[in-house]
């Protein structure tokens, strides 16, 4: 049964006297700033950046803008108390609603032009969790999935009967004009045409795919994850990638981590990506640092690209990935949040 009274609110979060003091660790070259702070959250815009040369100062500035938008709305729940579960709902939200991002407005379309969305929410709690996959419809796919993990017996629904779901608890839906964007439509042609004529597939990783996600620990010390995706440009029709799947896209469990990845769905399928680094944590006794870097190394060696967020018990965050870039900010206690996209350290951006 539901463990949960209520579908997500942002409202009546309260201030928690007991804020926890993270155990001291050194930092090592994977914390981002803010690591050790009573809370922590880390977000991504997925593994699907532009090649620089298509990141103009303007666009980049947006991107950033967009991060930096979202890390702060997690960062106001979390300043006030609320819990991780919240703040990472809350910042996919921010990015779903984002053009920008490949996740609920602006995802990518299917080989047959249709938009279908994956979205999932785990509270490392209590390890409830709530998914969607290959629905139409939802503005939020991230408050679909919320509501499955608070509403549902299931963990996972998909299609006609998650958007059934969607009905009967009032989560918002939205015409198939809501999720078209020019560039997403022009990226199915050009792949559409690739494929009927038989071209090598040298499209750049932001054509492909992408995602968002985020993770926290809040003051009590609780883990929280989510994960929100259109999935791989031209993708067939009911195909459902990592996203949706715990312990491969996302995953939360107190003491270990939370992770949300991003990157070629299959491959962090097979690799159980994101419980296997939770695995090597509680059973192998591994660092998350260590234990994120080797699954991202073996995804790699096993083909998959892309990468992922999580952080540790601690509050201690770390961002790997293995392809060109990955869309990604961090936010701790001290309200500053900060962004990058390819292989530089995180600097500090604008807040919204
Ligand atoms: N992991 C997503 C999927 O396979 C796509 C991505 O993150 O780029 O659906």
């Amino acid at each position: 049964m539901p463990t949960h009274s209520s579908v997500y609110a942002v409202s009546g979060a309260s201030v928690s006297s007991r804020a926890e003091r993270s155990p001291g660790r050194p930092a090592t070259e994977h914390d981002a700033p803010g690591a050790h702070s009573p809370f922590s959250l880390a977000i991504h815009g997925g593994a699907g950046a532009l090649s620089p040369s298509r990141l103009n100062g303007q666009l980049e500035a947006a991107y950033r803008a967009g991060l930096a938008a979202a890390l702060t709305a997690g960062y106001r729940l979390l300043v006030a108390g609320g819990s991780a579960v919240d703040a990472v709902t809350q910042a996919v939200v921010v990015l779903e609603d984002n053009p920008l991002f490949n996740a609920g407005r602006g995802a990518v379309f299917t080989s047959a032009g249709e938009v279908q969305l994956d979205a999932a929410v785990m509270n490392g709690l209590d390890r409830c969790a709530g998914a969607v996959a290959a629905v139409v419809g939802p503005r939020n796919p991230v408050l679909a999935a919320r509501a499955v993990l608070e509403l549902s017996d299931a963990v996972l629904l998909v299609g006609e009967g998650a958007l059934s779901f969607c009905r009967a608890h009032g989560i918002a839906l939205e015409d198939p004009r809501y999720f078209y964007t020019e560039q997403r439509w022009e990226a199915l042609q050009r792949e559409l045409h690739r494929r009927r004529h038989g071209g090598r597939d040298d499209r750049d990783d932001a054509d492909r795919h992408g995602t968002v996600g985020a993770v926290a620990r809040d003051v009590r010390g609780n883990l929280a994850a989510a994960t929100s995706t259109g999935g791989i440009t031209a993708k067939a029709p009911g195909r459902v990638g990592d996203t949706p799947v715990f312990g491969a896209g996302t995953w939360a469990e107190n003491g270990t981590c939370a992770v949300s990845a991003t990157g070629t769905g299959e491959v962090f399928i097979r690799l159980g990506a994101a419980h296997e680094i939770a695995a090597r944590m509680r059973i192998g006794g591994q660092p998350l640092a260590q234990a994120a870097a080797d699954v991202v190394a073996e995804l790699q060696v096993a083909g998959g690209d892309g990468g992922l967020i999580a952080v540790d018990a601690a509050g201690a965050v770390v961002m790997p990935f293995n392809c060109q870039g990955m869309y990604r900010g961090q936010i701790g206690a001290d309200g500053v949040p900060r962004a990058a996209i390819y292989r530089e350290q995180l600097t500090v951006v604008n807040g919204a």
